[in-house]
Order: C-alpha cells, then sequence, then structure tokens
C-alpha cells in the first residue's frame, strides 16, 4: 500500500526536508510531502537510513560521503544508498546551522531539481528630486520595522529590512538613480524591482525620465507609486496619461503597468504598494540558495572613528558568517562582527539580507562584488583568480578599441545589432525631431536603442548608464561640463556635441556603419 511522505518521516523519525532528499538522491518524484509513495520506495529509504546509521557510527565513511555531498547532489543515481546518504548528511548539518533554508519551500518542490528557497526581493527607490522618495521610505521604515528596532538610533546603513504580512521586503535606503547605477556600473545587480516615484502634483519630470531609463536599462520590472495624492491639486490621472506617452501603459489602460495611487504624509495606498511589490516579487520568483557559494555587493562602506573600516554588503547567495574571509576587489578581510541593518548583532545572514560588515582592511565601494573564503590561504585563491579575469577583461576590452575580427567589431553574427544611444539637448522640440529621424534609420539588422532623451546637459549618471551599455552620448545644443567628461573619458565613454541636427544624424550613420562594415 502507499505512504505519505510525512506520515513515513514521522514514523521513522526523520526531518521532512530530509525525506524529500533522499527521494531526490533515489530520482522519485513527487509534489509535496503529502504525496504518497509506493512501498518499494519505502523499503529503499529504510534502509539508507539503516546505511546512513552505520555510517555515522563509522567517522571515515562520514567523511567521506560529507566530502562528496555538494557534488553529488543532482547527479543520477548511482548506487542509490550511499549516493543518497551522500547527500543527506551535509543538508542535514547545515540545516542547523540555516534556519531560513525553508523547509516549507523543499516540501514543495519539483520532483527532479532540489528546490531553490525563494528569497526577499531588493526594492530601491527611483524618481525626480522633491517627489517624496525620501518620506515613502521613512513612511515604510517608521511603520514596518518592528518598534523596538527602529526607536533606537536607527544607523544609516543603506539598505533596511521591512517586515509585511507577505514576508521581508529589503529597500535600498539610498534613493535616486545615482546609487543604483553606481552599483550597476560595476556590473552587479542590486535592486529586483524599481519605485518609480512620481508626485501626483508634478508628474512626469526630467530625473523621473532618467530613473525610468536606469531602470529599462538594468531591465529590473518597475512598479509607478503616484505619491502626494493627499494635495488637493493632485492629478493622479494625468500621471498615468503621461506614463502611456512614453509607452508605459498603466494596467487600467489595458498594459501591463503597476501604478499605486500613495502618499508618503497619510500612508494611504502604501500597504498596496507593499502588496504589489511582494506580487511581483512572486512573478519573478525570486530565489537563492543559503547553502550554496556566498556572494555578495557593496552596498556602502565608511569609516568610523571607533570601529573602523564598516560596510553593508547585500548577501545575494549563500550564507556569510562571522569569522569568513571576505574578498573584495583584489584585497581580503575576515569578519569581526556582523550586525543587521536595524543594529542587532548576528552570526550568520542568507541571501537578502543587508548586513553590516566590521572587518574590511579598506573601505570597499559600493557595488564592489563580494566573496568569502574560508581561510586565508583561500582568499589569496580567490584574489588570484580575480587578477585572470580582470586581466582577461582587459584584454577583451583593448581588442573592443583595436578589432582584429570580424565578431569583435560586430558582435556575434547573425543578430540584430543594436547602437546604444543617450541623447541630450537644448529643448523638448529637438528631442522629439532627432527621436523622430532616428526611428526611420532602424532597418532590418540595425536597431537604435535611445536609452534615455533628455532635456539638457549630460550627466554623470548619463555616463554610468553609458558605461552599463556601451552608449554613446549624443548632444545636440548643450555641452558636457568638465566632471562628466572626466568621467566620461576615464571610463572609455564617448560624448559627442552638435550645434546642426544633420551633423548628429550622420554620426549615427557612421555608429550605424561602423556596426555592419568592417573597414580593415
Ligand atoms: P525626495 O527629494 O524625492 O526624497 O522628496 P522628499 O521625501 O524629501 O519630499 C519632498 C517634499 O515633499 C517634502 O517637503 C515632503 O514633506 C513632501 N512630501 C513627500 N511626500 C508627500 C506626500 O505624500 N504628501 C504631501 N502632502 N507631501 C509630501
Amino acid at each position: 500500500s502507499k505512504v505519505r511522505i510525512y506520515t513515513l518521516a514521522k514514523d521513522l523519525g526523520v526531518e521532512n526536508a530530509r525525506m524529500l532528499e533522499i527521494l531526490d538522491g533515489l530520482g522519485v518524484a513527487y509534489k509535496s510531502v503529502s504525496s504518497t509513495i509506493e512501498e518499494d520506495t519505502v523499503e529503499l529509504i529504510k534502509q539508507i537510513l539503516e546505511e546512513e546509521g552505520a555510517a555515522q557510527a563509522a567517522p571515515e565513511a562520514a567523511q567521506a560521503a560529507d566530502a562528496q555531498g555538494p557534488q553529488a547532489q543532482g547527479s543520477a543515481p548511482q548506487g542509490p544508498a550511499a549516493q543518497a546518504v551522500a547527500q543527506a548528511q551535509p543538508a542535514a548539518a547545515q540545516a542547523v546551522a540555516e534556519p531560513e533554508a525553508a523547509t516549507a519551500e523543499q516540501a514543495s518542490s519539483e520532483p527532479a531539481a532540489r528546490e531553490i528557497p525563494h528569497r526577499a526581493p531588493v526594492v530601491t527607490i527611483m524618481g525626480h528630486v522633491d517627489h517624496g522618495k525620501t518620506s515613502l521610505l521613512d513612511y515604510i521604515r517608521k511603520t514596518r520595522v518592528a518598534a523596538k528596532e527602529a526607536g533606537g538610533i536607527t544607523q544609516h546603513v543603506g539598505a533596511f529590512e521591512a517586515k509585511t504580512s507577505k514576508g521581508r521586503i529589503v529597500f535600498i535606503d539610498t534613493p535616486g538613480h545615482e546609487a543604483f547605477t553606481t552599483i550597476r556600473a560595476r556590473g552587479a545587480n542590486v535592486a529586483d524591482i524599481a519605485i518609480i516615484v512620481i508626485a501626483a502634483d508634478d508628474s512626469l519630470m526630467p530625473q523621473t525620465r532618467e530613473a525610468i531609463a536606469h531602470a529599462q536599462a538594468a531591465k529590473v520590472p518597475m512598479i509607478v507609486a503616484i505619491n502626494k495624492v493627499d494635495l488637493p491639486q493632485a492629478d493622479p490621472e494625468r500621471v498615468k496619461t503621461d506614463l502611456t506617452q512614453l509607452n508605459l501603459v498603466p494596467e487600467e489602460y489595458g498594459g501591463d503597468l503597476i501604478v499605486v495611487p500613495v502618499s508618503a504624509k497619510t500612508g494611504e495606498g502604501v500597504e498596496d504598494l507593499l502588496e504589489y511589490i511582494s506580487l511581483t516579487a512572486e512573478l519573478e520568483d525570486l530565489r537563492a540558495d543559503p547553502k550554496g557559494e556566498f556572494s555578495g555587493v557593496v552596498i556602502e562602506g565608511k569609516v568610523d572613528k571607533q570601529a573602523g573600516v564598516l560596510a553593508t554588503v547585500m548577501v545575494q547567495e549563500g550564507t556569510l558568517r562571522v569569522g569568513d574571509f571576505l574578498v573584495v576587489g583584489e584585497s581580503y578581510g575576515k569578519i569581526k562582527a556582523m550586525t543587521d541593518s536595524a543594529g542587532a548583532r548576528i552570526k550568520d545572514a542568507g541571501p537578502s539580507t543587508p548586513v553590516q560588515v566590521l572587518g574590511f582592511s579598506a573601505v570597499p565601494a559600493s557595488g564592489e562584488k563580494v566573496q568569502s573564503a574560508k581561510n586565508e590561504h583561500a582568499a589569496r585563491e580567490v584574489i588570484a583568480t580575480r587578477a585572470d579575469v580582470r586581466r582577461d577583461e582587459e584584454n577583451a576590452r583593448d581588442r573592443r578599441r583595436n578589432p582584429r575580427t570580424l565578431e569583435d567589431i560586430m558582435g556575434p553574427v547573425g543578430e540584430v545589432r543594436t547602437v546604444n544611444l543617450i541623447l541630450r539637448a537644448d529643448t523638448q522640440g529637438s528631442v522629439e525631431a532627432i527621436q523622430g529621424i532616428l526611428a526611420r534609420k532602424e532597418g532590418e539588422d540595425v536597431k537604435i536603442n535611445v536609452m534615455l532623451a533628455g532635456i539638457g546637459a549630460p550627466t554623470e549618471g548619463d555616463v554610468l548608464l553609458a558605461s552599463t551599455a556601451e552608449a554613446t552620448i549624443l548632444c545636440f545644443s548643450v555641452t558636457a561640463p568638465g566632471s562628466v567628461t572626466k568621467i566620461a573619458d576615464s571610463k572609455g565613454i564617448e560624448i559627442k556635441a552638435f550645434r546642426i541636427i544633420y551633423e548628429l544624424i550622420d554620426e549615427v550613420d557612421r555608429l550605424i556603419k561602423g556596426n555592419v562594415e568592417p573597414v580593415f
């Protein structure tokens, strides 16, 4: 007769999660812990558990199984009993250290691969100045961070965790797209969802467009929060219509953009906003393995007069533990202490957790990727690998500057080539005129992607945006300030200025040709 998995687990005195791992090892399909299994399988499981008991009694055997664990996962079962033992052991050992390892999620796992648990979404808030980004973050922090935590002197660590009925949501605490793009410019992606805040009395403004461009370039899903709906002059409908002009169509107009009216002052709609964040996160199916190899990103770093170098790290994969060695760039340090975003001391931190870390030898820059190593020797090895990767990247960059092969110039054969542009002009009229002409230049094999079209001189943010997508910045009747030119030079981004529209268009033609007709 058939037996339910959880009943068997209870009868045999093992954890449900462990039972599922044994089943995975055997290649047995199940939907959840309430699925039934055949009698034959039950016998096999009993046999495995017996063997496991014997292995535990013999320490060398247990060690061997342990060492084999991670590699053995997911491979085809050979000698089912021994294999399952090898898998079950390390998992069981880790489960003790990691209460977050979501037993419930494993219970509903797909038959084939062992399920990677869901993780909390990381959200960034962007938008025009004075539209209420800081107020919205403050409101969420005040109402969603447990009172005793918020009551203390909450240090600004660059991120905080909000508790909602649908689970944790992590907010990046530095509003604005500069922080977002600084991180992205180093090749890291931290935010899963971008909230674009638009004031209901002001509608779309230049920085709103920039924020949208940055989120789009990062392919991060957007939710629009129309803020200040408490004001008498609020006009949320106008905001929605204006969004439509950017090809962002709100759901109620038949599109797929989620738009939520809120007030950071009264709190109206904030609950809905949090729900939509959770819903979007669910659709994105965000997952990370707390048992996997650690990787994280620096949110910000600073020097504290008393403590020394402090840095906030967002854990993206795996688990970070006090005592681990951290590798940032080509230097390393040992974690002496960790606190969570509310200032409480913690010993370990899993995915989507911002932690403040003490133990870096130098202040790391935001956006730098962090890896961990078990000891100093391993840390040095990571650094050696990084140095190799960096040299490879440098060589690749040199190749792009001095193209040698057709592929270097054209990119992979057979793909539609994309010319990425950032457009800056003196008036909305010229922006539209140029965009109109550019649209006609698109062909079957060339796509012109205007990442951002804005009024006024190019900014530092534009350069960072350009560097994430290898875009060219074209200016019409505006010039870049010296500081911006300098950053562009250092990043190898071209800023080209024109006073005559057709000269600008000629330049676009050259960019298109450069992409399709290599000159040897
Ligand atoms: P930020 O520059 O986008 O971070 O904007 P702030 O959060 O600093 O807000 C700018 C101004 O708008 C401040 O004076 C806030 O008090 C005000 N403000 C922000 N949100 C609201 C809101 O929902 N309603 C009203 N009436 N005022 C708001």
